[in-house]
């Protein structure tokens, strides 16, 4: 590799951190997962990997978004810090002063799903758009959300997953996997949800009737974010969307609880999938860096 300069980043996931490279365009030149252990050893295998890759270029940047709850506030002391009890390990783990320092460098950090929307909005399925949800939904589920030339929550974050739903008819027994609401919309539609009511998502058939609880809440989500803020893309993306017939079912599910009142953009233009798929964390990650 010659002497060029390079912007970097982590998408630091739950159980795998994804570490990357590219040039300032932000085109992905290498990238490498790493498994997630203890955070000592997680961050020096990263930082391990990240000083090789860049041994022979000058590395101009550095992004993390990352699992939370955590510190987004630059004017925080302990911006960069996971906090709360998701995690308990990582929870008092400051990512940005552990990169930083052996670095050298500022590093910006922020949410996963605030990076992959960033990503998403630069180069994916909501590029144009002045506002945008990206809703994750895998083990548990999180959303950032942009309008007004900002992500919106500062100086945090939001907590969407947890928001209250309506129980779907035929859905009025099964026990929440959320420890702390038994009505929220990660305990009731995550992956972890589903595979808690039916079993692996991916091997389940298309006409399973849990797939229609799954898009009814999801669907109520969509209608909360338009109801409250309008946004010109919701997307949604993680493991339980991997399932192709999921959006549509999401997408008949929102018009439906919408009644017609109120006009909007079509649901197949509201309602997308990612168009970075995997990528848009890392991508958010490094693009979170060039811009901090
Ligand atoms: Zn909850």
């Amino acid at each position: 590799m010659t002497a060029h300069k390079l912007h970097g980043g982590i998408d630091a996931g739950g159980t795998t951190f994804k570490c990357g490279l590219a040039d300032r365009t932000g085109a992905l030149i290498e990238t490498r997962r790493i498994p997630v252990s203890t955070p000592d050893e997680t961050i020096s295998v990263c930082l391990d990997w990240v000083m090789a890759a860049a041994a022979n270029a000058t590395l101009k940047s550095f992004g993390i978004a990352s699992f939370g709850p955590i510190d987004v506030d630059p004017q925080s002391e302990s911006y960069g810090t996971i906090t709360g009890s998701a995690k308990p390990d990582w929870s008092g783990t400051n990512l940005r002063a552990r990169f930083s320092e052996t670095l050298g460098l500022p590093v910006t950090v922020d949410t996963d799903v605030n990076g992959a929307l960033l990503a998403e909005m630069r180069k994916g399925a909501a590029r144009g758009c002045a506002s945008a949800a990206y809703v994750t939904v895998g083990t548990g589920i999180g959303a950032g959300l942009y309008a007004n030339g900002g992500f919106l929550g500062r100086p945090s974050h939001p907590e969407f997953g947890h928001i209250a739903l309506r129980r779907h008819r035929d859905d009025d027994t099964f026990e929440s996997v959320c420890p702390f609401h038994p009505d929220c919309l990660e305990g009731l539609a995550s992956a972890r949800a589903i595979r808690a009511r039916a079993g692996d998502p991916e091997a389940l058939a298309p006409d399973h009737p849990v797939w229609d609880i799954a898009a009814d809440y999801l669907a109520q989500a969509a209608r909360a974010l338009t109801l409250t803020f309008r946004p010109e893309r919701i997307i949604f993306g993680g493991g339980l969307l991997l399932a192709p017939h999921l959006i549509a079912r999401i997408r008949a599910a929102f018009d439906k609880q919408m009644g017609g009142y109120l006009e909007h953009a079509p649901s197949s233009r509201l309602i997308a999938t990612p168009g970075l798929g995997d990528d848009a964390g890392l991508i958010g990650a490094i693009l979170l860096g060039q811009s901090g």
